[in-house]
Order: C-alpha cells, then structure tokens, then sequence
C-alpha cells in the first residue's frame, strides 16, 4: 500500500466503510416529502435529543442547514452578525445575500472567535434607518481558524449579550462532533445557548452527505418549510438517513483519533525547515505555511500531489491538511516524510 494516495484535502473526502454501507442497504425507507421515512424520522429524533432541542430537520448539506436556519429566523432587511472568517461568509456561494436577503456585519478576532463585546458594538439600535439586527451565528469548530474550539464560557458570554439584546443565535455546528471529542463536553451544553444548531455527517463522522437543523418546533416548521423551497426535500432519503445513524453509533469517540493524528502531523511538518505552523491544532485541522524560496503553496500542493499527497493551498503560502477517518496514523508518518522530501529537493534545486 505504499503508493496509496493520502488525501488530506479535507474531511470530506471519506468513504462509508463497509458497515456504513451495510446500515444503508438495510435501511428501512419511505417518501420524507410525505413523512413515511422511518429511518430520516429516526435520525430526526435523534439529533433533536442529543441537541437537547425540540426538533430537528434533515437536509442534503451544510450549506443548506445554515441558510435554511438564516432564512427561518431573518426578514430581508436584517442583518446577521458573523466573524469575517466564517463558513457562512466564505464558502457559501453569497447564499445570505441572495436567499435571505439580508446584510452581514462582520466580528473579528483570533481563529475565527469573537466575544460578547463585539455583539453589543456590531448590534444596532431598532431604527427606520438601520438595517434590523437579528441574529448572530457562531462557527465550532472554526475551519479557517484552525479547527479552533470556542471556550464554553465564551459562548456562554456571546449568548447572554446577543439574548439581552434580543437577537437569536445559530450555531454552525459542522464540526461540534470535533469540539465535543476535545472538549468531552457533550453536544447539548453547546446547544443550549443557540436557538438553532446545524451539525454536519459528512465531515469527520465519514457519512457519504446529510446534516441536521435542530432547534424549537416553530423554528424547525420554517426551516422545513425552507427546506422545500431550497430543492432540498428529499423522497426515500432513509438510505442517507442510515449511514448518518451509524456514524453517531460508531465514528464519534473516534474522532480523537484524528485529533492526535493532526497533533502529530503539525510536529511533524514544523521541524521541516521553512515550514511554520501559523495557528494552534486544537482538533483534527492543520495548517501550515511554506516559506517563499519554496516556492508557493500551490506549487508546493501540486510537488506533493505526484508524491500521492493531496493537501489544499488557502492562501499565497497556506496549506491545509486535515485528519479523518482514512488517514491512519501510519500515513501521517509517510505524509510528514514526503513533504520533508518534497521541500528539501526543492530546496537542493534552488540552490
Ligand atoms: C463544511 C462546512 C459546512 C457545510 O458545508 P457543505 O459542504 O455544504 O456540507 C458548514 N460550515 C462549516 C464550518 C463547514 O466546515
């Protein structure tokens, strides 16, 4: 297996073992437009307990159990707050904008984090001239940050400013499975402090797509509601439904795994000479940047990619590599080994 790829592009790129595709073969299904999936009802009622919420919506992706959550809780007009680091700003095609209707203020601060000050500064006062503050969405775990965690208290301190001023909070929770792993906090006592909350089962729990809206009854018939509109309303869905059943059952606790796995490989890559690791490696995210004389992390991605390294460029001199589910501990090993090779013959070259 020496020349199998290792692609570190990102968490998504699992494939569901063969127990995964097994429970969906199984799966017991029906129409969802309709209600009759038991399998989707299943995993609704789930997600919604381990949330602590009173329901939950299952839809096709993350995007759309973000802007399903912004559009149930928003008017056009209002104004969501959000770091300018977040998935919902960067990676989501404009979608506030153009399905909601509504402006971003942007909050600032250290991997993706914000605290309670920025609520209370970016609010604006109820005013004819002012867009309408509405809500405030937090990201844990933060990609661009790092996979960084947000210290309950933090959390805790956000909510209570951004509940005083009465707006409502969504957490973007793609990788909460990944704080909770760190953390040993359990999904809820995040939950708690947010009206809805989005969770992903196609990153690190390795389930070919779904995610969740969880969130109180009222909140989950728009989003459901939303849901149709957006295209997302799926017919015999059960057989996603499966896959996202077994990897609560089976792929959470192992998501330490990864965590160590990524730990190892920012050691790894920060003893390379020219190679800086920019932001702490709190869960299974690992950025790392290459010096110029290297040449450019696009350069340096595609060098790897002959290797059988697959690894993202971020920025001019960024790369991203993230630990999942296929990348044992023995290929982050081989990985921090080609990357040394790959920057030394680079190196040797420039003289
Ligand atoms: C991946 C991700 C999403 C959702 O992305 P999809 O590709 O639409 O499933 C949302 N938020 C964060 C922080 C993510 O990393």
């Amino acid at each position: 297996m020496a020349d199998q790829v290792i692609d570190l592009r990102s968490d998504t790129v699992t494939r569901p073992t063969a127990a995964m595709r097994r429970a969906m073969a199984e799966a017991e299904v029906g129409d969802d437009v309709l209600g009759d999936d038991p399998t989707v009802n299943r995993l609704e009622s789930r997600v919604a307990e381990i949330m602590g919420k009173e329901a939950a919506v299952f839809v096709p992706s993350g995007t759309m159990a973000n802007q399903a959550a912004i559009r149930a809780q928003t008017e056009p007009g209002d104004e969501v707050i959000a770091h300018s680091d977040s998935h919902i700003i960067n990676y989501e095609t404009g979608a506030p904008a153009a399905l909601s209707g509504v402006m971003v203020r942007t909050a600032s601060g250290p991997c993706g984090l914000f605290d309670a000050d920025q609520v209370e500064s970016l609010h604006r006062p109820l005013s004819d001239h002012f867009p309408r503050s509405a809500l405030v969405v937090v990201e844990n775990t933060q990609n661009r940050g790092g996979g960084a965690i947000w210290p309950i208290v933090q959390v805790e301190r956000v909510s209570r400013a951004a509940r005083g001023l009465g707006l409502r909070l969504h957490l973007d929770g793609a990788r909460l499975w990944n704080a909770c792993a760190a953390t040993g906090l359990a999904p809820k006592d995040y939950a708690q402090h947010f009206d809805t909350v989005s969770c992903c089962f196609s990153k690190g729990l390795g389930a070919p797509a779904g995610s969740c809206v969880s969130g109180n009854a009222a909140t989950m018939a728009r989003v459901h509601r939303f849901r149709k509109m957006l295209g997302g309303a799926m017919r015999q869905a059960g057989v996603l439904a499966a896959a996202c059943l077994h990897a609560l059952d089976h792929h959470r606790e192992r998501l330490r795994d990864d965590h160590a796995n990524a730990a190892r490989l920012a050691a790894g890559l920060g003893a390379i000479p020219g190679v800086s690791i920019p932001m702490p490696v709190p869960t299974n995210m690992v950025f790392f940047e290459v010096e110029r004389r290297l040449g450019t992390a696009a350069e340096v991605c595609e060098r790897l990619r002959a290797r059988g390294v697959l690894a993202l460029p971020t920025g001019p001199q960024r790369v991203r590599a993230v630990c999942h589910l296929d990348v044992s501990a023995a290929m982050i090993e081989r990985a921090i080994g080609l990357v040394g090779e790959v920057l030394a013959g680079r190196h040797a070259m420039a003289g």
